[in-house]
């Protein structure tokens, strides 16, 4: 199948009926950037920013910053790059960062992580949309906030990019000719200010990892219960299936990028609920397209629907069953 999914590369991902899905790829270092030409991808939907500060001994300065953000943008082209501003804290803690005594944290996870700490520490995050900004001169820039919970935080971080834009601007330096703002959807409460926050967005990305360990209060890390809950379980589509049709009444946007994504009947799921973005991981774009150009979206929206009204419990196995029988 290797051949396959290699011949696969220039062909459009577009369903038997017509229907477009963006596949896009996640990524995090500058290596990752190539991926994009081998696999035939649309553009990289995630770009992890917290991978720089990770595998740092130090601190990244801007302009280190600055210069990775380049390299991503130049080696990606005309595709677009969707920045994802630091998920630093929790479990992805700097050796470098200072935290305080009173900081240990039982639940790291839903701790003091991403958009919290970076809008807290607003150095950090000044800097850093100071550098998507210059690396993006005369481009479009994407760039999306981790673990909102609540609209103010991702008006409060966009409010900081807006400030750094017009602060480089009376610089006059070279601007990004557009900025596009995303927000994550991983906490679950989110889901329920969606027609707050959805006015205010230019697009959204499902994070389904976070979102699936908070949705079933499951740590995603932990050995035993990593394979216990399903993410073609009813309560996780039919979560899913509700932001996605909000973001249509909205027209915005809405894309998936976490894991589930880039597994071949989990992507089937998404398509068959309505997603047309998935940023997944690069290894699973052959495959994810071939299922792709296999099926007919409209008669999946048809049976996922009718799986999630009727309250079908074995979804895989429905699902499995409707691919067998197309051969896909
Ligand atoms: C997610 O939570 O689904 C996600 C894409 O972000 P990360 O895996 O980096 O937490
Ligand atoms: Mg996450």
């Amino acid at each position: 199948r290797r051949a396959e999914f290699v011949a696969m590369r220039d062909l459009p991902s577009v369903t038997a009926d017509g229907q477009r899905v963006e596949l896009m790829v996640n990524a995090g270092l500058r290596e990752d950037a190539q991926a994009l030409d081998m696999v035939g991808a649309d553009g990289i939907g995630l770009f992890r920013t917290e991978f720089q500060f990770l595998v740092s001994a130090t601190l990244p300065q801007r302009e280190k910053q600055q210069r990775l953000y380049k390299d991503v943008l130049d080696a990606a082209g005309d595709r677009p790059v969707i920045f994802r501003t630091v998920d630093i804290g929790g479990d992805k803690a700097l050796p470098y960062m200072q935290r305080d005594d009173d900081e240990h944290e039982d639940n790291p996870a839903m701790g003091w992580r991403a958009l919290r700490l970076a809008l807290d520490r607003d150095a950090l995050m000044k800097a850093q949309a100071r550098a998507l900004l210059e690396a993006s001169a005369g481009k479009v820039l994407h760039v999306m906030f981790p673990m909102v919970s609540e609209p103010w935080e991702y008006e409060e971080a966009r409010a900081l990019v807006e400030h750094q834009r017009e602060w480089l601007q009376g610089q006059k330096k070279k601007l990004p000719i557009a900025v596009r703002y995303g927000a994550m959807l991983e906490v679950p409460a989110l889901a329920e200010v969606l027609d707050i926050l959805l006015p205010k967005l230019d697009f959204l990305s499902i994070g389904t990892n976070d979102l699936t360990q908070f949705l079933f209060a499951a740590d995603r890390a932990h050995p035993k219960l990593a394979e216990r809950y399903d993410w073609l379980s009813i309560a996780i589509l039919r979560f899913l299936d509700r932001v996605v049709r909000t973001c249509h009444d909205y027209q915005v946007p809405v894309g998936v990028c976490g894991e589930m994504g880039g597994r071949t009947l989990e992507a089937l799921a998404l398509i068959g609920l309505g997603v047309r973005r998935l940023s997944i991981t690069p290894a699973s774009v052959g495959p994810v397209k071939a299922m792709i150009r296999a099926i007919d979206a409209e008669e999946l929206r048809v049976l996922m629907r009718e799986l999630l009204d009727a309250g079908v419990i074995d979804i895989r196995g429905r699902l499995t069953q409707w691919a067998v029988e197309r051969n896909i």
